[in-house]
């Protein structure tokens, strides 16, 4: 599991994730290959919860406008919060794909992020994850799972990440 940046009592009492304008929004978590079949069994789901982009498919709010994930709870929870995918537990930072080099980026439409992000603790907290990211394991997964590497708007570039397999 990847360290959190924003402390979890934060994110209980913001309605800025899990939530989606559209349908198909670009912004639902897309799912390492690992993870679909994972998730598919763990939950003993029907397939059309995820999409053939491996994007899990957004659902109409009961209560309210818009989309959300089929896993938030009435209680802003996330049912499946110990197994959350690869791209939820990154969030509020994104890997982003712009001109045709990856990079780590953050969401700067984050209330938290925005508060933060001349701090310290940003600073570090990048540079964990940064490093986190640059490990062959990391790099192995990103090389893999092209359908992660998205051109998201609204984001902040923190680093260009080097995600050739160093494994092989
Ligand atoms: S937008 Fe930021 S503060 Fe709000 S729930 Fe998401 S990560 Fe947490
Ligand atoms: S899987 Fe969980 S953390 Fe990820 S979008 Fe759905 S409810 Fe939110």
């Amino acid at each position: 599991m990847i360290e959190q940046f924003v402390p979890q009592e934060i994110c209980l009492k913001c309605q800025g994730c899990c939530r989606f304008r559209e349908e198909n929004s670009v912004w639902a978590p897309c799912l390492l290959d690992e993870e679909v079949q994972a998730l598919l069994e763990k939950e003993n789901l029907p397939a059309c919860t995820i999409s053939l982009n491996k994007r899990i498919n957004p659902v109409a709010n009961p209560e309210g406008e818009g989309f959300i994930c089929p896993f938030l709870n009435r209680q802003n929870q996330c049912r499946i919060y110990s197994c959350r995918p690869f791209e939820c537990q990154l969030y509020p930072f994104l890997i982003n794909l712009r001109n045709k080099k990856v990079l780590l980026t953050v969401d700067l439409n984050c209330p938290y992020v925005k508060e933060n992000l001349k701090s310290k603790e940003f600073k570090d907290y990048s540079e964990y994850l940064a490093a986190f990211l640059d490990s062959p394991e990391q790099k192995k997964i990103l090389h893999e799972n092209p359908q992660l590497l998205v051109a998201y708007e609204e984001v902040s570039e923190i680093i260009e990440l080097n995600i050739e397999d160093e494994t092989k």
